[in-house]
Order: structure tokens, then C-alpha cells, then sequence
């Protein structure tokens, strides 16, 4: 997700969210680095985005306050976050860029309601989040083409859940193929040899 964030704000971001994200997302020294969720599903249904209930709120500063709630967050240790939300001006969803936490570590307006009790990598929560109220959000992209913008993200995480289902079905395949091989030799040449052996010693 945060090499999909960070080519989602290099072709869609304002230039002082690039200036600000992308060295961080892109960064190899771990003192640097941010990761990066994508809050897009909700209680409504994941499926179909149309039904998303959070909100985005303009404020005086040109920066977006977000409310709402997010069903199956990743990643929700994550630096930033790119999430979906409605504006009061429009019923399509628009794409928002904002930081997790504060300076002081505390989290930006995010209660976590539970873990997700999920099968898989348990190294990366994955939760249910209130938007208490995300402050300093920022809008990346044009409003209302929130799904067309994320599709950044998407397009990225989808190849790497292809590449990783690829190479596990190889993988497993190896694995049955070469067993019978295996158990063949170990049965009738294997084990026969290696007690000749024995025996000769
Ligand atoms: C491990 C894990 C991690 C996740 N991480 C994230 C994350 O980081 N960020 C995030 O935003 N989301 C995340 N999700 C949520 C995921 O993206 C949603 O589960 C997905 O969008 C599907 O939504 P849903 O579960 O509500 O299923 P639904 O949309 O309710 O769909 C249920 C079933 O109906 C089918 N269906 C739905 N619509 C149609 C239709 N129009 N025609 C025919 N069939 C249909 C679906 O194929 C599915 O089989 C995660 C999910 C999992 C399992």
C-alpha cells in the first residue's frame, strides 16, 4: 500500500503533499519511513463505494476535517493514510490524504473500535476505526473522482496480492509434485542404499 500511496500522490498529489510524502514513503532508512493505509470500506458494503458514509468537512484553512467510520482498515499503524470520503457538495466520493497521528503521537482524530479477528498476516492490523474528526486532511485529486484516484493504490496492492498468489500456487505445486518423487526414492533407493551402506561399514 505505501509504494501505491506514494505513486497515487506522485500523479495525483499537491505539490507540498509530494514534497512532504513521498521521500518518507519512498525512504530505506527505517528512522524515515511512513507507511501508508487505505480506508476505503465501510459497514455500508465494501463493494460498492457509492454507499460510503464518512464525511469530509471543509475548514478556513483550505484543509478537510473527517468523520466517519472504516470497517477493515490495514495497516492502521501506518504514518498516513489515504481515505475515502463525501464532500457536502457532492454524492460521489473524493480521496483524502491525511496524517494518522499528531506531532505528539497521539492519533489524529482515529478511535480504534476493535482488531480485526482475521486470517493472514497478523503482523499488519487490521481494525475498525471511528473518525472522531481527522484534521488537516488534505484533498488529492479532483473532487468526486475519489475511486478513480485510488485506483493508484489499488492497481499496486492488486499486483502484489497477484505476484504473491502466483508465486504461493508455484510454490505448493513444487511441493506435490516433488513429494511423490521423493517418498518414491526414499522408499525403494534412498533408504535401501544407505543401509547397504551400513552394512558394508
Ligand atoms: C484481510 C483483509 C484486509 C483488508 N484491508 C482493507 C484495507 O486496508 N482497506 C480497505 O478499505 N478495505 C480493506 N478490506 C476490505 C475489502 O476491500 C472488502 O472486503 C471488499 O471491498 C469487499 O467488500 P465486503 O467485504 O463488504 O463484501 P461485499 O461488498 O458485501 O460483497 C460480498 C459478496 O458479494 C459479491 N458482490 C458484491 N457486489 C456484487 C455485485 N454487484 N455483483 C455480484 N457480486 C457482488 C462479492 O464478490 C462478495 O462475494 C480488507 C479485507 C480483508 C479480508
Amino acid at each position: 500500500m505505501t509504494d501505491g500511496a506514494a505513486r497515487c500522490l506522485e500523479v495525483h498529489g499537491r505539490k507540498d503533499i509530494r514534497d512532504i510524502s513521498i521521500p518518507r514513503l519512498t525512504a530505506s532508512d527505517p528512522e524515515q519511513l511512513w507507511t501508508s493505509g487505505q480506508w476505503m470500506t465501510e459497514r455500508s458494503g465494501g463493494s460498492d463505494v457509492s454507499l460510503t458514509e464518512t464525511r469530509a468537512y471543509p475548514q478556513s484553512d483550505h484543509t478537510w476535517t473527517i468523520k466517519g467510520f472504516k470497517w477493515f482498515s490495514s495497516a492502521t499503524d501506518s504514518d498516513i493514510t489515504l481515505l475515502l470520503a463525501k464532500t457536502p457538495n457532492s454524492d460521489k466520493v473524493s480521496l483524502f490524504w491525511a496524517r494518522v497521528k499528531n506531532e505528539d503521537g497521539s492519533l489524529n482524530g482515529v478511535r480504534i473500535i476493535r482488531l480485526k479477528d482475521k486470517f493472514g498476516t497478523k503482523s499488519i492490523p487490521t481494525a475498525e476505526l471511528e473518525l472522531t474528526g481527522m484534521k488537516n486532511a488534505v484533498m488529492i485529486g479532483k473532487e468526486g473522482e475519489g475511486v478513480k484516484v485510488i485506483s493508484e493504490v489499488l492497481n499496486i496492492t492488486r499486483v502484489h496480492s497477484a505476484f504473491g498468489c502466483v508465486t504461493n500456487m508455484r510454490r505448493a505445486f513444487d511441493i506435490v509434485t516433488v513429494y511423490p518423487v521423493l517418498s518414491v526414492n526414499l522408499i525403494f533407493r534412498i533408504i535401501p542404499r544407505n543401509e547397504k551402506y551400513s552394512d558394508d561399514c
